[in-house]
């Protein structure tokens, strides 16, 4: 329960990656605010996810500003405060960049960075009050190694990066840290929608031969967001069976 008395957000939480960190914030005892676009399917996650501990869910397309700061509100209103933020709603739009309309790029920049800043910033009012705070982005090893057909990802998600190390700059001195999570190949919708060729070649350049588990993403994000991470800001830290690592 090294999370009692914490109040989350994590956005993106109405399935995969998301669906997995809210449960394991909530066994640790936190009380956990999800959100996602559809709030039929914000509300049903959080239902299913009431068996790990508190969970509420609303509606929220991150890339609002308005409706960012009506999630954090919400949080308060639910919570009476907010302490640990986790950035994770994501999408992709992959195509090669000569194919790659801008409407791609602009959506993918929407949710996975431009949210993040909106929550990020309507967020800060709480945990300043508080004097304690955890920020944690969801980023991707596809930000530190690039991939093709990937290049409004790979930028969103190291934009988070420079997001995470600037902010990180900003707060330290302030109770409040801010990290990253670099994810490799994760068990999700997400990837199960790559071609099984594809995915079975992926596999083989992982040192740890096998797809991660959205759990063992959980498990970095709730130390990133426990007391016992108060000395680690600024970073990133990858959760890719090795696949970055040169
Ligand atoms: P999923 O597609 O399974 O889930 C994405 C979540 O984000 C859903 O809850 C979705 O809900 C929500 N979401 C999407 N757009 C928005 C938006 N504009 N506002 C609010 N919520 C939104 O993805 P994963 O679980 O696989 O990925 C989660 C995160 O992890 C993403 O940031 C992804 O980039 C990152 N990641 C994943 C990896 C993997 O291997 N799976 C590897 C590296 C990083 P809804 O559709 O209802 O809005």
């Amino acid at each position: 329960m090294r999370l009692a008395g914490r109040a989350a957000v994590v956005t993106g939480g109405t399935r995969g990656l998301g669906e997995a960190i809210a449960a394991r914030l909530a066994r640790e005892g936190a009380s956990v605010l999800i959100c996602g676009r559809n709030e039929a399917d914000a509300k049903a996650a959080a239902e299913r996810l009431s068996a790990h501990g508190r969970v509420e869910g609303t509606a929220c397309d991150v890339g609002d500003a308005e409706q960012a700061e009506a999630v954090v509100r919400r949080c308060l209103e639910l919570f009476d405060g907010l302490h640990i933020l986790v950035n994770n709603a994501g999408i992709t739009r992959d195509r090669l960049l000569a194919r790659m309309p801008s409407d791609d790029w602009e959506a993918v920049l929407s949710t996975n960075l431009t949210g993040a800043y909106h929550c990020a910033r309507a967020a800060l009012k709480p945990m300043l009050r508080a004097r304690w705070g955890r920020i944690v982005q969801v980023s991707s090893v596809a930000a530190l190694v690039g991939n093709a057909g990937q290049v409004n990802y790979a930028a969103a998600k190291a934009g988070l990066i420079g997001l995470t190390r600037s902010l990180a700059r900003e707060l330290a001195g302030r109770g409040i840290t801010v990290n990253a999570v670099a994810p490799g190949y994760i068990d999700s919708e997400m990837t199960r929608a790559i071609p099984e060729k594809e995915r079975l070649a992926l596999q083989e350049q992982i040192p740890l031969g096998r797809v991660g588990q959205p759990e063992e993403v959980a498990a970095a994000v709730a130390f990133l967001a426990s007391d016992e991470a108060a000395y680690v800001t600024g970073h990133t830290l990858t959760v890719d069976g090795g696949l970055s690592m040169y």
